[in-house]
């Protein structure tokens, strides 16, 4: 995190348009218009590698704040929220994506819900990049399923440089970006399979089980290291803590993941859930919030009677 505090928010569109849009605290412009006009890549991983993040690069191209002649920049006319502007898509194209891992047991009283111990190591799971679904949209919860579909807000890294055996004081280095994922989870087969000694696959990786957005925020944008995460289900806020209580903080996560296996540019890591995951009923709207980013709402649907 360097001095440059202001808001850089980057959204992808969906349907045939893909612009890139960027939201710089004071109103939304045209990315992709700018980065076709420089001769530069107009993909965020492209984008990372050519140091277009960099907080002096961005700061030094990006209007001021009080600027109203846009001059290289086109105004994007729409209406919009503040969160997110209609028809967002995954952040980062999952076609970019190689893997996405999670850590479990990430926050000591998540932990503790389930009457278990923080792992002494970083403990972890996969999901796959068909899971991805973007901000706004229904998940079907798989008709043969009656148990627990929960909810699990958590704070999602995109790996920006790829590398193995990567030290913690360079991990940062290997970060892109951030943004918001939902961690939905099949919770009471997740229960059965660790009864039988299974791996936790199946209760993670059913379709549409990782809502991810509505944003990324560049690494330069965002200090992660006491951020706000929040899960609201209805008028409930279920999910409420602070990164600052991660139990393995994102550096850490970066190195014992990289002495296992070659990170790559657009694998995602999602750092765990706070204490207060819960069960999501049909037509429920579940919104994943991380402060600095962003809310990830997402509408479950349940066409089983269990
Ligand atoms: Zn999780």
């Amino acid at each position: 995190m360097t001095s440059a505090a202001r808001t850089v928010r980057v959204f992808r569109e969906s349907g045939s348009r893909k612009r890139l849009l960027l939201d710089d605290g004071v109103r939304l412009l045209d990315l992709s218009a700018y980065l076709m006009q420089k001769g530069q890549p107009t993909d965020l991983l492209g984008l990372f590698e050519a140091g277009w993040f960099d907080a002096g690069q961005l700061n030094a191209r990006l209007p001021a704040e009080d600027w109203d002649d846009w001059d290289e920049w086109t105004p994007v006319d729409i209406e919009w929220d503040g969160n997110a502007p209609p028809g967002v898509d995954v952040p980062i194209d999952p076609r970019d994506v190689g893997k996405i891992l999670a850590l479990g047991k990430n926050y000591r009283a998540h932990a503790e819900e389930f009457g278990e111990a923080v792992p002494a190591e970083p403990m972890f799971f996969n999901k796959l990049p068909e899971t991805l679904v973007p901000h706004g949209v229904v998940v079907d919860v798989p008709a043969w399923y009656g148990g627990r579909f929960d909810h699990e807000a958590e704070l999602a890294v995109v790996i920006g440089l790829g590398g193995r055996d990567i030290a913690v004081e360079d991990a940062n280095e290997h970060v892109a970006g951030y943004t918001v994922a939902n961690d939905l989870t099949l919770r009471s087969l997740q229960g059965s399979d660790r009864e039988k000694r299974h791996p936790w696959f199946r209760a993670k990786n059913s379709d549409g089980t990782c809502p991810l957005g509505p944003c990324f925020v560049p690494r330069d944008f965002l200090d992660i290291s006491d951020l706000r995460v929040t899960a609201q289900v209805g008028e409930t806020l279920r999910q409420d803590a602070s990164t600052r209580d991660l139990v393995v903080d994102v550096p850490h996560a970066i190195a014992a993941l990289s002495r296992h296996l070659t990170l790559h540019p657009g694998d995602l890591i999602l750092t765990g859930t706070p204490a207060g995951v819960g069960p999501l009923a049909d037509g429920e709207v579940c919104t994943c919030a991380v402060a600095g980013i962003g809310e990830l709402t997402t509408t479950v649907r349940r066409t089983s009677h269990g």
